[in-house]
């Protein structure tokens, strides 16, 4: 039996200010995590849907481009306003889509996507140029400007944050968008085009084309009049956008894969470090790049915290995620699901010991997987070295900080890490050396717009948020005038 989809109508591609078909006439099929049932279908783009799209977004750009940072700074404003009267209907589709609890889409999902648009709505209005001074005798003019039409390639976990992450900052520089979404979680993208529309964001400024990855996504990175590509997902498409713009020398932004080691010192305050490192794992399930799924504990504790953890996590709510109560949902579908056994029977084939959970949970035809933590499992396992995905914990015991820091360093990912301990020149010395973009002390995933984010090595390149991200839709050019000296 088919679920109700949140969206009023049937979804449809939004280009150039206008609702449309998809031109091949497909639709797919939207599958709510948490049963495995049909609850809509949506518009199965093809590469003369993008066309459109490109086309739309290149005409508008002269526009959009030409107003002032102010007007651009109100309409985003309004976007921001506008979300948040609809944030009950953001929440409900990213909960029917992703299976994401809805009391994080209440309380972080819409929220955050919020803050993205109000926090770059401020900053459109900074964005101006400056004067040099030289020995020349003259003086530079260094202009910023917009790079014109920017494909937003969004992944399935965060749909609204990370298609905010992108849109807020791009639009408040100036550049149109040609956004497509992750195949099996666009619906709130729908909504999203609505708002934008609402808010007054110019017909052709914001394009919605939903469809497949490969011949889309491929397509759109490739085309000449796309000046620059905003991608989040993973490590393997994200590598293969930033060749395929490379061949054009376009700017591709990658934001990638990671697993992130939380480092356990023993003298950190034992129950705050249980909730961050429960929290660090479970959070969207552990489908979350920033997921802190390598636990590596300073030997004296190692014992202790892992009895407490095995003990605590089958406690963590767990089941429908329209229940205000629930913290863990489905996973996305049942392919992630797979390969989330995989890794843990891989880990375990490795020689480690599963200590809770570690086997997929039968409960309302949903794609539902347990918390799972492993202990012993040794360095080069793949369930250490590659991204699970998945509420899955792997730990491993130290003797020194130097050790702690090898091991957190020693993998292709360089995303996110933490560091629990009460003592803070400690705190500064681990973080200084781990090769991670985004790092907390005595915590994990505080995230702020103002703080620049992003990974190292196959985490990816580029940051997103705070000032820095406004400059990555932005090239400067100079202009040096000369100022003879009087003769
Ligand atoms: P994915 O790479 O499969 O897909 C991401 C997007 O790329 C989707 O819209 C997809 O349709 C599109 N795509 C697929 N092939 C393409 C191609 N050849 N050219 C252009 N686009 C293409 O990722 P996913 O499974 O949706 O998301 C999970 C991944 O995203 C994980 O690896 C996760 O770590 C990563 N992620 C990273 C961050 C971060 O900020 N670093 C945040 C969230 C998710």
């Amino acid at each position: 039996m088919s679920g109700t989809s949140v969206l009023a109508g049937p979804a449809k591609l939004y280009i150039g200010g206008e609702w449309a078909e998809a031109s091949g006439g497909e639709r797919r099929d939207i599958v709510d995590p948490a049963t495995g049932t049909k609850i809509a279908d949506v518009p199965e783009g093809t590469t003369a849907d993008a066309d459109a799209a490109i086309a739309a977004a290149k005409a508008a750009f002269p526009e959009w481009s030409a107003k002032s940072g102010r007007e651009r700074s109100r309409i985003l404003n309004r976007v921001a306003q506008l979300m948040g009267e609809r944030l009950e209907a953001f929440a409900q589709a990213e909960t029917q889509d992703v299976g994401k609890p809805i009391l994080f889409t209440r309380m972080i999902d819409i929220p955050t996507a919020i803050e993205q648009f109000e926090y770059f709505a401020a900053l459109a209005q900074t964005l101006d140029g400056s004067v040099r001074e030289t020995p020349l005798p003259a003086l530079s003019l260094v202009r910023r400007e917009p790079l014109g039409v920017v494909a937003a390639i969004t992944p399935f976990n965060f749909p609204m944050i990370l298609a905010a992450s992108k849109l807020a900052p791009a639009l408040a520089a100036g550049n149109t968008i040609v956004h497509k979404p992750a195949e099996d979680t666009p619906l709130s993208a729908f909504l999203l085009a609505e708002v934008l529309a609402d808010a007054g964001v110019p017909s052709g400024v914001y394009n919605l084309v939903t469809g497949p990855g490969a011949e889309l996504g491929d397509h759109i990175v490739a085309h000449p009049d796309v000046a620059a590509i905003a991608f989040t997902g993973s490590t393997t498409v994200g590598k293969r956008i930033a060749s395929v713009a490379g061949a054009s020398l376009k700017p591709a932004m990658t934001e990638l894969g990671g697993n992130g080691a939380n480092i356990v010192f023993a003298d950190a305050d034992l129950d705050a470090a249980v909730t961050t490192v429960i929290n660090a794992f479970v959070y969207n399930t552990g489908q979350f790049c920033m997921s802190g799924t390598r636990l590596l504990v300073e030997r004296p504790i190692h014992d202790t915290l892992v009895g407490i953890l095995a003990g605590a996590v089958p406690h963590v709510p767990l089941g429908s995620p329209s229940d205000p109560g629930t913290v863990i949902g489905p996973l996305v579908s049942e392919r992630q699901r797979t390969r989330v056994q995989r890794l843990v029977d891989q880990a375990v084939a490795d020689g480690g010991t599963v200590v809770a959970g570690g086997a997929p949970l039968d409960l309302d035809g949903g794609y539902y997987y347990p918390p799972t933590i492993i202990t012993g499992v040794p360095n080069d396992s793949e369930a250490v070295q590659e991204e699970i995905f998945g509420p899955v914990l792997t730990v491993q015991a130290f003797d020194t900080e130097a050790e702690a820091i090898e091991l957190a360093n020693s993998t292709r990912y360089g995303l996110a890490a933490g560091v629990q301990t009460a003592d803070a020149a400690k705190a500064l010395r681990v973080t200084k050396a781990l090769k991670a973009g985004v790092q907390w002390v005595n915590g994990w995933a505080m995230l702020d717009p103002s703080v620049p984010f992003g990974g190292y090595k196959d985490s990816g390149l580029g940051r997103e948020s705070g000032p820095e991200a406004l400059l990555n839709y932005t090239r400067s050019k100079s202009v040096t005038i000369s100022v003879p000296p009087a003769s």
